[in-house]
């Protein structure tokens, strides 16, 4: 029996155990857990958003550089990966990267694109936090925050609502009928980022696909310190899929978009197949260099490759390459040209492991997308509990698509919850 003082309209009796009751209690007030607070409140539920921090959106303050990519124009399935690639497709279809435009234009956010259908705010991510938190308020969603879930136990709250959870808090007690994890992934856990909703999963048996960091970059065997810095329009190749794009070279290894977006597709063990030269066919670039070679030059391979490639990694290609790295191009048979031209084009290189979850944008894996319903992201086998964003078994690529995820399955689960 409760004794304390109860605020709350369902405890208005104190027929139940005293507990602050709302329709909906959102776990993680990042970017999916708002769209789904924004949501459910929109359909009349009394919505709550509990965060460990003290911070909300604290990833969206820090992405895009600031300015937060927060959507883009292209977003399509085929941008995401996921043991089932068919599941996004519901919710992407539904909430499109033009709702949440709309939205965007509604707070009268200045944006633009920048590359490739990459949409980013012209001054700040805080706009795009601010537009989520007003959108809350509208709806009298209520934030949490510093709130330390202790414990979440399925229960029955309500004889004529039936079954519901009750979460343990450093803030004392809460209950709900539809509990759902928005906790994201396991990537920059200085900003906040914990295990939390794959422990969820485990505690009520839902499989979680294994996780690892993505769109994080390499560590190489080979060292490339020389080359620190050196940036290249290249073409990355992992698997079946490549990537046209910048790489850079790091003090660590291989960073830049495209290798970036290679990390998502690697597993350890796989090579990647780096195209330096990607703007011409092969036949065209070995008739480029036979042509000097037939016209006489004395000038060596490095020193022509230089039209093609930043001086620096020119040398270090030769030094790795050609032997001696000063040959000329006289000196070189036109097989040779070819090969090294081809070389230049699939040059083959095994990544020791990505960066990790201190740099990664994302985590790949997570609750794994056959447990959920792709209509309302709803558990299957726990009624009442539900899973979105980036802790579910979907990771975008770069470029906006993993924030468009995040609005889309939020979405979903704030028509069902
Ligand atoms: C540096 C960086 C830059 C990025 N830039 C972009 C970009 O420009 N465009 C893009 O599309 N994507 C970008 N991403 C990816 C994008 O930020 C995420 O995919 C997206 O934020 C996922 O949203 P989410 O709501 O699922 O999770 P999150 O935004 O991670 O939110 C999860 C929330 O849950 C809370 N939480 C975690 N554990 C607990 C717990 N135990 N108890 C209570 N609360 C908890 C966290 O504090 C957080 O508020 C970037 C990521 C990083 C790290």
């Amino acid at each position: 029996m409760y004794f304390g003082v109860c605020t709350f309209t369902f405890c208005r009796t104190c027929y139940y155990p005293a507990m602050n009751h709302f329709d909906v209690i959102v776990i993680g007030a990042g970017g999916a857990g708002m769209m789904c607070a924004i949501q459910a409140g929109k359909r009349g539920r009394k919505a709550a958003l509990l965060d460990h921090a003290s911070k909300i959106g604290a990833k969206i303050l820090i992405s895009g550089g600031g300015r937060c990519n927060f959507t883009n124009l292209t977003a399509n399935p085929e941008n995401y990966v996921s043991q089932n690639p068919h599941f996004c497709k519901s919710a992407l279809s539904r909430y499109t990267p033009q709702d949440f435009i709309q939205m965007v234009k509604e707070h009268r956010i200045a944006y633009h694109e920048k590359k490739m259908g990459q949409l980013f705010c012209d001054k700040s991510a805080r706009e795009i936090v601010d537009m989520l938190v007003a959108e809350c308020n509208k709806v009298d969603a209520q934030f949490l925050l510093e709130c330390k879930v202790q414990e979440v136990v399925k229960t029955s709250p309500s004889p004529a609502k039936g079954e519901g959870f009750t979460i343990k808090t450093n803030q004392g007690d809460f209950s709900c009928e539809s509990l759902v994890i928005a906790t994201g992934g396991l990537s920059i856990p200085k900003v906040g980022a914990t295990d939390f909703g794959y422990q969820i999963a485990k505690q009520f048996d839902i499989q979680v696909v294994e996780t690892s960091p993505a769109l994080d970059g390499f560590h190489l065997k080979q060292q490339f310190n020389d080359l620190m810095g050196v940036s290249v329009d290249a073409l990355v190749t992992c698997g079946k899929t490549s990537f046209r794009e910048n790489i850079l070279f790091t003090h660590a290894g291989l960073s830049g978009p495209a290798a970036l977006q290679a990390s998502l597709y690697w597993r350890p063990g796989n090579s990647l197949t780096i195209n330096f030269i990607p703007q011409v066919p092969l036949g065209k670039l070995t008739h480029w260099f036979q042509d000097y070679k037939r016209k006489g030059s004395k000038s060596e391979m490095r020193t022509l490759l230089k039209e093609w490639l930043p001086s620096r990694l020119a040398d270090r290609f030769c030094e790795m390459e050609l032997k001696p790295p000063t040959i000329t191009l006289v000196q070189l048979s036109n097989e040779k040209i070819e090969e090294f031209c081809a070389k230049l084009q699939s040059y083959s290189i095994t990544p020791l492991s990505t960066v990790g979850y201190n740099k990664a944008e994302v985590t790949r894996g997570g609750v794994d997308t056959n447990e959920l319903s792709s209509k309302t992201m709803e558990s299957k086998k726990v009624p009442g509990l539900y899973f979105i964003g980036e802790v579910v078994d979907v990771t975008g690529w770069l470029g906006g698509y993993n924030f468009q995820w995040a609005w889309s399955s939020g979405w979903a689960a704030g028509q069902a919850v």
